[in-house]
């Protein structure tokens, strides 16, 4: 019965109208590659390089992360790999760098893009090695940033990677500013991917960790989604891509939603892929798209299902 899901259930994401909607994994690592082959990963959508930072005595050096990169560009051949920097900081500290200030709200503090911007040496070294990679990826390898909060962030990283010689870097949308602002962000960004599990943590005021807020971080949540089409638009505006790498993208119902909102491609982990890519298949885009609108005015996330369900007949 697996092989038979998996056999019906590869190729290119597309809704029933035939609009591509390219299909991505996530990714810790170069051991996560094989499932995404497995289950028909057209790419991979977020490269998560904590895994080669943690647990350390001192940070990787460049040549060991471009073989990392390389490694995972290499078992996917024709598919392209968003690498996103260094997401560590704060709830993940680095045991290589000297303690900083003391932090009572970690998820507020000092973690993505800007542990970059007090410790360029991490940058530039993850940096050179990302820009190594890339120049023998034959364009496939792009780069993003996490948790960055202001356009002017954006602009910085983005210079920060022309200097390193990468073409077209990302950032993450997963801070309500961002959202807010995109299109500010999508000035200098190249394209935007929406984190949506940091994204409903901060719109909500409820941490990730904290079993007891599921409720709140129910990727469903009206508002989360209004911060998700307001990105979407905002991107749009400037001609660049929106994905979604969080895990509300593992959904079908949701997937669906994400795209009418506006969400141009989709990153899960693997085996979240088949099931996604059937319930697109089975839908037009108008029909996300008054999934999307019937979801939106709802006023509870059980509600926000229930109504964009609805519109989503081909749903098992
Ligand atoms: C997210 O925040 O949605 C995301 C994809 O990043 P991570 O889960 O690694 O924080
Ligand atoms: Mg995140």
């Amino acid at each position: 019965a697996r092989e038979a899901v998996l056999a019906s259930a590869t190729g290119p994401g597309t809704t029933a109208d035939g609009h591509a909607v390219p299909l991505l994994a996530n990714i810790g690592g170069p051991r996560d590659v094989a499932a995404a082959l497995e289950y028909g990963a057209e790419g991979i959508g977020l490269y998560r390089t904590e895994f080669l930072f943690l647990d350390r005595a001192e940070a990787p050096s460049a040549a060991e992360q471009e073989a990392a990169y390389l490694e995972v560009l290499d078992a996917f051949p024709g598919g392209r790999v968003i690498v996103r920097t260094l997401d560590a900081g704060a709830d993940k500290p680095l045991a290589f760098l000297p303690p900083g200030a003391h932090e009572p709200n970690p998820a507020l503090g000092e973690r993505g893009v800007r542990l970059f911007r007090t410790h360029p040496e991490i940058m530039d070294t993850q940096l050179a090695a990302l820009a190594a990679a890339a120049a023998r990826s034959a364009g496939r390898l792009q780069v993003m940033a996490p948790m960055v909060a202001t356009a002017e962030e954006a602009a910085w990283f983005a210079d920060a990677c022309d200097a390193a010689g990468l073409p077209s870097a990302g950032v993450m949308v997963e801070i309500p500013s961002a959202a807010l602002r995109a299109s500010d962000l999508a000035v200098r960004a190249g394209f935007l991917s929406i984190g949506t599990n940091d994204l409903a943590q901060y719109a909500l005021a409820a941490d990730r960790q904290l079993g007891a807020l599921t409720g709140l971080q129910d990727a469903w949540q009206p508002a989360l989604l209004d911060l998700v089409a307001l990105a979407a638009a905002g991107a749009a505006e400037r001609g660049r891509q929106c994905g979604a790498c969080g895990e509300a993208a593992a959904d079908p119902a949701l997937a669906c939603v994400l795209v009418g909102l506006g969400v141009t491609s989709l990153s899960m982990s693997a085996p979240a892929l088949p099931a996604v890519r059937a319930a697109l298949s089975r839908h037009t885009r108008q029909q996300c798209h008054l999934a999307a609108a019937a979801a939106r005015a709802a006023v509870s996330p059980a509600d926000a299902r229930a109504e964009a369900r609805a519109h989503l007949p081909g749903l098992a």
